[in-house]
């Protein structure tokens, strides 16, 4: 049986504290347990971090990258085992596990790459009367404390997401992964004390909102990089008084189909990437915007496409769908469903639950204000909203409170200059869905969707503080 433990001060905690057991989703069946933190814990990492600020600072950059690179190979010829691992946990297929398995590897790597970027400028004095005898350097400095909170959907990217560029800024970390998935964050912090990653350079507390809650109010903790819902990032700002916050939150993102679109291709891709991991992720496709000229023959290519994805265990190759993270979420899921077709959208596809999984379902026209439409759906639904002009589908992608990715299917570079410009989002992929990221991309989206930006490099820049030392030239 596996076991998640929290990991203070160096040391695991086996004892003495809450147990509670981890089931699959999909089987029920108990694959492990985990012990909670308690008060006393989460004080202990905190002030553990906090007295480590200096030895991690001082670990020269070629060995911190080293550690990274070696955590990313060792984990790299582990893939399988931590894909298993994900499935059983989180009930997500293996072949999306395999692939955030290889996600991982990449940004451990990228991070040990960009710690040896962590590079300033010199700024002669001589722009200002004043200055005709100074010089300034800048340097990049680690933060001191990151706080690392992460949610349960991509449990081991998204932790290696904040870890990896900490690290490679020189900080120490305080780890609260999600508590529906806290095996595989003990399993990848095993793995990093395999490869010398320094015992005092991060501390894993155990639990839910309330030992998140602890970690952020603390004053030790210079900067918070979370990852999760708005509900939970909303409480964190206001514990957090003066600290840095970094957000990556959800969406409910669009893709505009134009009527120049390939469709085959763009039903293609937006039935991979509107159901993988159930829609458990926070650019899966949610919202399809297609040209009404084409939503016919879009809408038929879509559905083939949608009901040809297997429905199955999770841990079997071949599966597309597995299920959601629990029952209570897929019920959830039926609600929208429910509410959509009551109020006027046609049901395509899908729409049946088996315990906590729900299949790939498809929504024509629901009313602009139905919940699939203007929250975030985080399961697997997907929306086709027809339009009429290619400004119709700009405002409607942008009448939401989120705005993380957009996509847009179409060759016309006068369509493509506008939606690039106008769409209110952190990134637009053309010819592609919502639903695509590359990890040393930066990361991250405007209004509810979030603040900062992840991916190592930009991490690294919001993990670290400028700088500056002035010389004057005293003769
Ligand atoms: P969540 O907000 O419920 O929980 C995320 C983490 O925050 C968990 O570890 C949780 O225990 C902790 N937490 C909850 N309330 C807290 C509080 N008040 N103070 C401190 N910590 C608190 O999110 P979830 O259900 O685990 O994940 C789903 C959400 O994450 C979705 O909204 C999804 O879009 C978002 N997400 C965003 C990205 C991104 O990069 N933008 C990636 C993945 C998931």
């Amino acid at each position: 049986m596996r076991k998640a433990q929290p990991f203070i001060n160096g040391c695991w905690i086996n004892s003495g504290r809450p147990v509670v057991q981890v089931r699959s989703p999909y089987s029920g069946e108990i694959i492990g347990e985990q012990l909670l933190s308690t008060k006393e814990d989460v004080e202990n990492a905190l002030s553990s971090a906090f007295q480590a600020k200096k030895e991690i600072a001082g670990i020269p950059v070629y060995e911190r990258a080293n550690i990274l690179k070696k955590a990313s190979s060792l984990l790299d010829s582990r893939k399988e085992t931590f894909a298993k691992f994900i499935s059983e946990e989180l009930g997500k297929p293996l072949k999306n596990t395999l692939d955030e398995v290889s996600r991982s590897v990449e940004t451990l790597e990228q991070s040990a790459e960009e710690a040896k970027r962590l590079i300033g400028e010199t700024i002669p004095g001589s722009a200002s009367q004043r200055g005709t005898k100074a010089l300034a350097m800048t340097f990049r400095v680690p933060v001191g404390v990151v706080a690392a909170i992460t949610p349960f959907n991509a449990p081991l990217n998204l932790i290696c997401h904040k870890i990896g560029p900490a690290f490679a800024a020189g900080n120490s970390v305080v780890l609260k992964p999600a508590p529906q998935t806290p095996l595989i964050a003990a399993e990848l912090l095993k793995l990093l004390l395999e490869v010398g990653f320094p015992k005092h350079g991060i501390n894993m507390v155990l639990g839910g909102a309330e030992v998140g809650q602890q970690i952020v109010q603390d004053d030790r903790v210079n900067v918070i990089s979370f990852t999760g819902g708005v509900a939970a990032s909303r409480n964190i700002c206001d514990l957090a008084g003066m600290k840095k916050v970094l957000l990556e939150l959800g969406g409910n993102a669009a893709t505009i189909v134009h009527e120049d679109a390939d469709l085959k291709r763009a039903a293609a891709l937006c039935a991979l990437t509107g159901y993988s991991n159930s829609g458990q992720s926070c650019i899966s496709v949610q919202r399809i915007y297609v040209h009404e000229t084409v939503v016919e023959p879009f809408t038929k290519l879509f559905k083939e496409k949608v009901e040809q994805l297997k429905v199955g265990d999770p841990l079997s190759p071949d599966t597309d769908i597995g299920c959601l993270v629990d029952e209570r979420a897929a019920e959830r899921v039926m609600n929208w469903i429910k509410e959509a077709v009551q109020s006027g959208a046609e049901l395509i596809t899908g729409g049946k639950q088996h315990g906590a999984t729900v299949e790939p379902t498809v929504l024509l026209n629901p009313p602009k204000q139905s919940k699939v439409v203007c929250e975030e759906v985080f399961g697997p639904i997907v929306s086709i909203i027809p339009y009429c002009t290619i400004e119709e589908a700009i405002a409607e992608t942008n009448n939401s409170s989120f705005g993380l990715q957009a996509g847009l299917f179409t060759n016309r570079m006068d369509v493509i200059y506008q939606a690039a410009k106008e769409l209110e989002v952190g990134g637009v992929v053309i010819n592609g869905t919502s639903n695509f990221r590359l990890d040393h991309w930066p990361y991250g989206g405007v209004k509810n969707s979030g603040i900062g930006r992840e991916g190592p490099r930009y991490a690294i820049q919001e993990m670290t503080e400028m700088k500056m030392i002035v010389f004057q030239d005293p003769y």
